[in-house]
């Protein structure tokens, strides 16, 4: 009987296990995964779950139940040490397992800060997966004083939470200015703002010298000639596709696992999904990390392994929560060259153009601004700037023009 594997029990992971049994396929399927917990998604560990507002549970994605009832072996705690294309299989430990197929689901690992500034100390922690989550959440204490390094929307979240729960925040960003890279200079502003107005002490243009203690870090060097006292220190400093395994199996790799437009690796019988996985658009291998793409892709993989030749082509959308303010971005913004402010009051959002030509919306607690940017920028639509440009005027006649 046909056997596929999938190793990363992740966001990815489930969705292509679960769509392959959804489409009726009969054979046997092995979803592997390093960490310990059932797939389980990741965007509530900087949010409601760091917080304490949502019960561990609430973070399944399945029910454990669902793979032993979908016949689907799920291995978890099991690490894949290296995968043979040649013989087709994988080696856990001394064991080897045979596939006819493949789906390489791995996610991201994060940067990690280096030893040489005192990344190893006690008392540093990363965001990536519920065990880091756990880890810090005990620190969180009113009062206490917390460094965030990193002005990305990890590090933004995480202090969101931190000064919600009365901790002392100092977020270090070493570019000129928050969301450098991914955002425009307005949202920035609004998002410096906001964190200021809640006490949250964001210095732009500065970065970590290097963390002091002795086995746990007390105090940090900052490169704007500072040195603070910290109880603790969260690092957002930005994720790399893990291609680890793919690369020592001599996959093709740009921006991550190159695959083509059906989600195929270099190997024929490899495929690759979610975080880990960089697929052709307009000309390059674009990669994506959000929760939309992976269960899009994963699901699109899960077609195209059973023979449906489908072509990916993303529906771009992202969110983000600090404190009162729903983030949500529909598109991609790069190589904008004008943003046009809608300024509702509380109802806020940016509208990025390029040449003319809508790309992307962020839309702060604006649902409707959101929803008709997406549907615009889905359908390769345009919006004139006047009509955005003006709160008072009603967005849904865009969609008809
Ligand atoms: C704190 C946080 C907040 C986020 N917030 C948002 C958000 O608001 N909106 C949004 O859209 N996205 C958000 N994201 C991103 C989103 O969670 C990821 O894009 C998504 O989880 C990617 O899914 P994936 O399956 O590709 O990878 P993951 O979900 O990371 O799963 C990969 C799995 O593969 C496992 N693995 C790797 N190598 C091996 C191996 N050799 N053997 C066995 N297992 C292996 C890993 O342990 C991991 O469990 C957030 C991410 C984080 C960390």
């Amino acid at each position: 009987m046909s056997h596929i594997i999938v190793i990363g029990a992740g966001q990815a992971g489930s969705s292509l296990t679960a769509k392959l049994r959804n489409l009726g396929f009969d054979g046997n399927i092995t979803l592997i995964g390093e960490e310990t917990a059932p797939p389980y998604q990741r965007p509530p560990l900087s949010k409601a779950y760091l917080l304490g507002d949502m019960a561990r549970e609430r973070l399944f994605l399945r029910p454990e139940s669902f793979y032993a009832d979908q016949n689907i072996t799920l291995r978890l705690g099991t690490k894949v040490d290296a995968i043979d294309t040649a013989a087709k299989t994988v080696t856990i430990g001394n064991e080897t397992l045979k596939f006819d197929q493949l789906a390489l689901t791995t996610g991201s690992v994060p940067r990690f800060l280096p030893t040489a500034v005192g990344g190893d100390l006690d008392g540093v922690y990363t965001v990536r997966g519920l065990s880091d989550v756990d880890a810090m959440a005990p620190e969180f204490i009113e009062g206490r004083h917390v460094l965030i390094i990193g002005g990305g929307y990890i590090g933004l979240e995480a202090a969101a939470v931190a000064a919600k729960s009365g901790l002392k925040v100092t977020l270090v960003e070493m570019s000129e200015r928050i969301l450098q890279r991914v955002a425009s200079t307005e949202t920035s502003d609004f998002f410096r703002a906001l964190h200021g107005e809640r006490g949250v002490d964001i210095r732009e243009g500065c970065g970590l010298k290097r963390l002091i203690g002795d086995g746990r870090v007390n105090s940090a060097e900052l490169t704007d000639g500072s040195t603070i006292d910290v109880d603790f220190v969260i690092s957002g400093i930005g994720i790399m596709p893990a291609t680890a395994l793919a690369e020592m199996a001599e996959l093709t790799l740009e921006n991550g696992i190159k695959t083509n437009a059906f989600g195929q690796t270099s190997n024929d019988a490899v495929w690759a999904a979610g975080d880990c996985a960089s697929f052709p658009r307009n000309g390059e291998q674009m990669r994506l990390e959000s929760v939309p793409n992976a269960i899009d892709q994963a699901e699109l993989v899960a077609a195209n392994m059973l023979g449906a030749e489908k072509s990916y082509a993303p529906q771009i959308w992202f969110w983000s929560d600090q404190y009162d303010v729903k983030l949500q971005i529909a598109g991609l913004n790069t190589g904008f060259d004008q943003v046009v402010v809608r300024d509702g009051g509380a109802a806020r959002s940016h509208w990025y153009y390029r040449a003319g030509q809508l790309i992307a919306v962020d839309a702060m607690n604006d649902p409707r601004g959101y929803m008709v940017g997406k549907r615009l920028i889905d359908a390769g639509k345009n919006a004139d700037p006047a009509v955005v440009a003006d709160a008072s005027a009603d967005l849904k006649p865009l969609l008809k023009a």
